[in-house]
């Protein structure tokens, strides 16, 4: 699969986590040198190797799309793009900075709430997006949707998600299993990686 997709195939680590009560498929490392792939004995247990291969396609969607570059990206650009240019807006506005420099509890948790926002809405939106191109890279690679949508069932069973987002979804890292669905059974199919 990793020769199909035109990358360096990497290390399979096989984790244990929770009894085999967690299924989840991870992959780390910006570059093919220190990449590795991480598969937890929920799913090995539990998923059949073609809906393995899936989750694994799905992984090499994140690298052939750069997503851990970009989310490598995002962390820098909070330090020296979003903090400095919210301390630029703050000092264009005398009336902020007043009031941060009164109200004493007023700067901890004005920080606090800029690294929510950031970390979580933005970042939240930022995750959904790249998980629904790495779903389509990965029906694309196997060019089997069936296989896919089983394997993401599954995941939602065995990790007990919820099949929607109830209002917290700005925060979830990954849109709810249904729409993912919903998202696949929607892509057509004159496609080829
Ligand atoms: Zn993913």
């Amino acid at each position: 699969m990793c020769v199909k997709a035109g990358i360096k195939s990497s290390d399979i680590y096989s984790i244990s986590i929770s009894g085999g009560k967690v299924a989840n498929v991870m992959i780390t490392g910006l570059f093919p040198f220190c990449r590795c792939v991480f598969i937890t004995d929920g799913v090995l247990a539990n998923f059949s190797a073609e809906e393995i291969e899936s989750l694994l396609a799905h992984e090499i969607g994140h690298i052939k799309k750069m997503h851990l570059w970009g989310y490598f990206l995002f962390s820098i650009c909070y330090a020296f793009g979003f903090v400095p240019l919210l301390v630029y807006l703050v000092g264009k506005f005398p009336a902020i900075e007043d009031f941060l420099m009164e109200n004493k509890l007023a700067s901890p948790l004005w920080v606090l709430a800029i690294i929510m926002v950031y970390f979580g809405a933005i970042f939240g939106l930022l995750s959904r997006k790249f998980e629904k191109q790495a779903d389509k890279y990965a029906v694309e690679l196997t060019g089997n949707k069936d296989v896919f949508i089983s394997a993401l069932r599954k995941l939602a069973k065995i990790n007990a998600l919820p099949k929607k987002w109830a209002k917290t979804e700005v925060s979830q890292t990954h849109p709810a299993t249904e729409e993912r669905i919903r998202f696949i059974k929607a892509i057509p199919w004159n496609i080829a990686v």
